[in-house]
């Protein structure tokens, strides 16, 4: 089956201070096959963040059907939210946070009971324990980035989705990151969506990859058959 299924996508964003709207998304279709590594690639502005702002239930579409793990977020919001655990760009926490804080905090909004909560199994997955009790002020910018991993996966989701982890990461953490997320995939079945504008690093990591320019899908194909094509 399929993890994500989007039809007629659209977003358009209101014009600020005398700008006309933006149209961010113009009827995006795109199916996602569940326990699939996808990789969503595109230059700047091509609409990836809208898309993901989308299915995180972050930014409200303007027309279109979105289902997650089977549930239309329009019929389901609960169940398709519960479905899905999304790392953000933005390296914004609350200074005061400490990260099983941030972590237990995170849970309750997912609704996870506190016995089932994996707060230090999460912890020691990102490779945080030793900072648990930290504040977030004092963690540096790979600890919070991996910190970010660690509360999208709090309520064990189906579908993770990264919006450009590796985005100015040395190549330490990249590795990390990739490794984490491979695990996931191979023993936890979970299926993985990436942004990334780096052709190379989609190119290892996912097994099928949608290109976006312009708000528009402009190639979707398995990574090796696109590959060919683009020679
Ligand atoms: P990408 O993630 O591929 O760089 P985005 O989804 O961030 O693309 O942006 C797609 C288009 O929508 C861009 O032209 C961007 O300027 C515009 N955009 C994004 N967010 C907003 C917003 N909050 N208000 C207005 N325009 C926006
Ligand atoms: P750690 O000690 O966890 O390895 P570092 O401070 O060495 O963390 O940062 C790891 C990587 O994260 C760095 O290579 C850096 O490029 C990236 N990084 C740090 N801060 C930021 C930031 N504010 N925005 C984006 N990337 C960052």
């Amino acid at each position: 089956g399929n993890a994500i299924e989007i039809e007629g996508l659209r977003k358009t964003y209101a014009g600020e201070r005398g700008e006309a709207p933006k149209e961010a998304l113009k009827g995006i279709d795109l199916t996602i096959p569940q326990g699939s590594i996808f990789g969503l690639l595109g230059p700047n502005g091509a609409g990836k963040s809208t898309l993901i702002n989308i299915l995180a239930g972050l930014v409200l579409k303007t027309s279109g059907k979105v289902k997650i793990w089977g549930f239309d977020q329009d019929v389901n919001p609960r169940q398709s939210r519960a479905s899905i655990g999304v790392m953000p760009q933005e390296l914004n926490m609350d200074p005061f946070f400490t990260p099983r804080a941030a972590l237990e905090v995170q849970a309750g909004l997912y609704g996870v009971p506190k016995g089932q909560r994996t707060t230090d199994e999460v912890l020691r997955m990102i490779g945080l324990e030793d900072k648990a009790g930290a504040y977030a002020r004092s963690l540096s910018g790979g600890m919070r980035r991996r910190l970010l991993l660690g509360k999208a996966l709090v309520h064990n989701p189906h579908v993770l989705v990264l919006d450009e982890p590796t985005a100015g990461v040395d190549i330490e953490l990249r590795q990390m990151l990739w490794q984490n997320v491979r695990r996931l995939n191979r023993e936890r079945g979970m299926t993985i969506i990436l942004t990334t504008h780096y052709l190379q690093e989609a190119e290892e990591m996912c097994d099928e990859i949608a290109i976006i320019n312009h708000g528009e899908v402009v190639v979707r194909d398995e990574t090796r058959n696109l590959l060919s094509r683009l020679d």
